[in-house]
């Protein structure tokens, strides 16, 4: 059967819940359908549930990406991102999109999901009120945390406070106005909700409670908030967390039958046996679902039906909640409203800051809150799902699973009892089977393997700990437990993934602020974090932080190299390594003014002048510094050289004009601080006579362009480079240099080299960022070309004029 021939599948929503079941039907029968998928917003499909911990500076986009390019392509699957369908037409079997596009489709699914309520208080349209729905939201956010200061969060559920608890790690004053007596009142009962809020007032919230929101103040821009009873609020962003609707406008206006949601039935089927509804945007048996659990549900039901099985289909979800808010721990399931024939049973443990809620009717479990301490979450949960009689837990059921008669039992047993569909990862819909079959045929062994096959824990990542006892009770003693990032040093227990996040979700911008902030164990540090920290300040905020001298390594201090018999060498940059009569003139003449006794050529073609008095430095680096030369950084965590062959200006064999590119690279990218030394190479031809394939980053010539070769090291470790990709211009290599030396600087630990780094993180995420996606690459040029406008600054030049003089000069020589 040819692709044409194929019953056409039309997708409306590129969501969770419509390529859910999309992943789902490729399951259960790929190339059955010739698919076309339209998604209003202008990306891939991506986990909404994470856009909380992208505004909290946890995550970034890229780490959302629930399918790529390549996954579209590799399952032929038409997508048209940022064309919204605006039209159906049911009898001829038709779909109409805003940019004009008809498409036919045998059948249709639609996945619109929900759309945020906006109260219409008066000022709700100005300037600056926004919702929390999707990356546009987020982005506005963080635009806005960058230069405003005061925000209102209107909602204290679930997306409020998330939204609150980002805008405040990005530095915003934040007040949260809530009109129930307590927070999360959907969620939580009054003890778990004052606890809530008082963790979230700790951290620096305002939160107010019975918050009747009258009016949106200022002109056109938002200015604040005024309440029912008078009270007011500053604020230059106002965000609207209130709730959500289903949409349903397109199935609505289009002639199928809605209630709150588009109404389907168990097979996800709605009014027209050809048009499927899936998601938040539908009503089930009377009910609409906020949250992604039942979207799991739904997606296996709709790809039985669009299967061609019947499947036993959709009934219903129990759904639980997490707040993913860093360090607040706390799990709600069920319904715990209590009423007529409910018990409760408490456990308050106030040292610990642990409460559980347990609510009881007829000897089952049918709620569960649990506030501090929420590791038997999944146990009680499932207890509810179940129905499970809970006789003969009664007495001990508060102190968890692991708990029995008094004593505490196998550390395994809680997920052991666990059934095989007991979902273990929420966010990603991965249930307890799914991980052990994986562990056990694809011979797993850690929890990086786990998360990589299955997503398990590879979300907001609060199933780690059971996911880790789900490993270590599937392979026994085969288990050996990751042992995580280590700690940056001994003045603080953060790693230098936490302290760079934190820096930039803090809007930290001094490294007193980073200790203070922080809470480093030290007042002024040590050798260790200082350096590491200012080069984090440095990268975080170009041209604003002040380089903390103090923080650098002697070298860096005196930009000249100190050598064993505490004299200096100078190394000038030579360009692409060609060098000029001139400037072999003013070498030599500054060779006999301060009798260097030693001239050099280094492993990267350039010159080295060794044994230089300190208290010379400043005159030699003047005489250097008037014949056009400027410092090589020979001594810095930053680019050394770049080294190359003659090309095609002499060589028989050259392809291209590799001295002249690399005179381009280097003047592009000198001066750049960076994790740690940096040495790049371009090699005319493949015979690679400039060494490329040993540098961090190097380019051989080819006929048909360029190979741009990545994390090199000829140093103690020697490390061949991995293949980055090929490019057919010079622009291209240049614009990927640049994008690949921000990625370094931004991702890689304070004295890590490239080598190191790559091979921590994997080429293919390297692969992913920079060529998968040229809006992520060309963000990363732009990035590292703001950094090099302050940077391109030479340091010889300011010393030899008087900067930092102390520091050259010899001490009084005393008695
Ligand atoms: C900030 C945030 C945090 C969340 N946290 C959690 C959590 O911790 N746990 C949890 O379980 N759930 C959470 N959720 C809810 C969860 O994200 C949703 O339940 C889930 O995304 C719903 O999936 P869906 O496919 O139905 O809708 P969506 O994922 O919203 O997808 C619908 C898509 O359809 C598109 N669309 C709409 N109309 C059209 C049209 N006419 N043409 C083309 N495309 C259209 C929309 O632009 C959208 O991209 C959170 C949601 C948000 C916003
Ligand atoms: S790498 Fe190729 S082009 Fe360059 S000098 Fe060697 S042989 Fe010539
Ligand atoms: S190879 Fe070792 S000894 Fe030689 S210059 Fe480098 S660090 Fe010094």
């Amino acid at each position: 059967m040819t692709k044409s021939k194929k019953p056409r599948l039309v997708i409306v929503g590129n969501g969770m819940a419509g390529i859910r079941t999309l992943e789902e039907l490729l399951k259960r029968a790929p190339d059955t359908y010739d698919v076309t998928v339209f998604g209003q917003e202008p990306r891939l499909n991506y986990n909404r549930i994470m856009l909380s911990p992208i505004l909290a500076g946890e995550k970034a986009y890229q780490d959302i990406i629930l399918n790529d390019w390549d996954w579209y392509e590799a399952n032929n699957i038409r997508l048209h991102a940022g064309d919204p369908v605006i039209g159906i037409d049911q009898k001829r079997g038709f779909v109409f999109s805003a940019a004009g596009r008809k498409v036919a489709y045998d059948k249709l699914l639609l996945a619109t999901g929900s759309e945020p309520i906006v109260i219409p208080v008066p000022g709700h349209k100005k300037n600056g009120v926004i919702t929390f729905r999707d990356m546009k939201d987020v982005e506005t956010m963080i635009d806005g945390a960058g230069r405003l200061q005061h925000a209102v969060v209107i909602g204290g559920g679930l997306l409020g406070l998330e939204a609150a608890y980002g805008l405040s790690t990005l530095g915003m004053k934040v007040t949260v106005l809530h009109l129930a007596p307590h927070l999360m009142e959907r969620q939580l009962d009054t003890a778990a909700g004052t606890l809530l809020k008082q963790e979230l007032e700790r951290r620096g919230l305002d939160i107010i409670l019975e918050a009747d929101t009258a009016e949106i103040t200022g002109d056109d821009r938002v200015e604040g908030v005024r309440l029912k009873d008078g009270r007011s609020f500053p604020a230059d962003l106002v965000v609207m967390a209130v709730g959500i609707r289903p949409n349903t406008w397109l199935a609505r206006s289009h002639g199928l039958a809605t209630g709150r949601g588009i109404l389907v039935d168990d097979h996800m089927i709605t009014s027209n046996p050809d048009i499927l509804a899936i998601g938040e945007c539908v009503e089930h048996r009377g009910l609409c679902y906020g949250l992604v659990a039942p979207i799991w549900d739904m997606a296996r039901a709709a790809a039985d039906t669009l299967a061609g099985s019947d499947g036993k289909g959709y009934q219903g979800s129990a759904i639980s909640t997490k707040l993913k808010v860093t360090g607040v721990d706390l799990f709600s399931g069920g319904d715990f409203s209590g009423g007529k024939g409910t018990e409760d049973i408490v456990f308050r443990d106030a040292a610990r800051g642990v409460y559980k809620r347990l609510v009881v009717k007829e000897n089952q479990l049918i709620g569960a809150v649990l506030y501090g301490d929420t590791g038997d979450g999944p146990w009680y949960f499932q207890m509810i799902k179940d129905g499970t009689d809970i006789t003969p837990l009664r007495g001990t059921m508060a102190f968890g699973q692991g708990f029995e008669e008094g004593a505490l039992s196998d550390p395994f047993k809680a997920v052991a009892d666990l059934p095989a569909d007991a979902e273990i990862c929420g966010c990603n819909g991965v249930c307890k089977g799914t991980i052990q079959t994986a562990i056990t045929e694809g011979g797993l062994t850690s929890l990086a393997e786990v998360r990589a096959h299955t997503k398990a824990s590879s979300s907001c990542g609060s199933c780690t700990g059971l996911v880790e006892k789900l490993i270590g009770f599937t392979l026994g003693d085969g288990y050996v437990a990751d042992s995580g990032p280590k700690p940056l040093c001994g003045c603080t227990s953060l790693d230098h993934g936490e302290v760079r996040r934190l820096i930039v979700a803090k809007g930290i911008k001094d490294i007193p602020s980073v200790f203070q902030a922080l809470e480093w164990r030290t007042p002024d540090g040590c050798h260790t974090c200082r350096p590491a920290v200012n080069y984090y300040l440095l990268c975080a905020w170009p041209g604003e932080y002040q380089d903390d001298a103090r923080a650098r390594f002697i070298n860096e201090r005196v930009h000249a190299n100190i050598q064993k018999d505490g004299t200096y060498s100078v190394v000038p940059r030579m360009w692409g390594g060609v060098t000029s009569a001139k400037e072999l003139r003013a070498i030599a003449d500054v060779v006999d003014k301060f009798n260097i006794p030693t001239v050099k050529v280094t492993g990267g073609q350039r010159i080295d002048l060794l044994g230089i008095k300190k208290d010379d430095l400043t005159a030699v680096w003047a005489d250097l510094g008037a014949a056009g030369m400027v410092s090589g950084h020979a001594y810095g965590k930053s680019l050394r050289t770049v080294k190359t062959c003659v090309g095609t200006d002499w060589c028989r064999f050259g392809t291209q004009d590799s001295t002249g590119l690399g005179v381009k690279l280097e003047h592009a990218t000198w001066g750049s601080w960076m994790p740690h030394k940096f040495k790049m190479a371009v090699s005319g031809c493949p015979r690679n006579c400039a060494e490329a394939t040993i540098k961090d980053f190097g380019i051989v010539c080819v006929d048909s362009g360029y190979e741009l070769h990545v994390g090199g090291n000829g140093g103690i470790h020697v490390r061949a480079t991995d293949l980055l990709c090929k490019v057919t211009t010079e622009e291209e290599a240049i614009e990927y240099c640049m994008a690949f030396i921000q990625m370094y600087r931004e991702e890689a630990w304070y004295l890590e080299r490239t080598a190191p780094w790559i091979e921590r993180v994997g080429i293919d995420h390297i692969r992913d960022r920079l060529t998968s996606d040229s809006e992520v690459r060309i963000k990363l040029r732009d990035r590292f070309l703001l950094s090099q406008k302050d940077a391109q600054d030479d340091p010889w030049a300011a010393r030899a004029k008087g900067v930092d003089a102390h520091e050259y000069q010899l001490l009084a020589t005393i008695g």
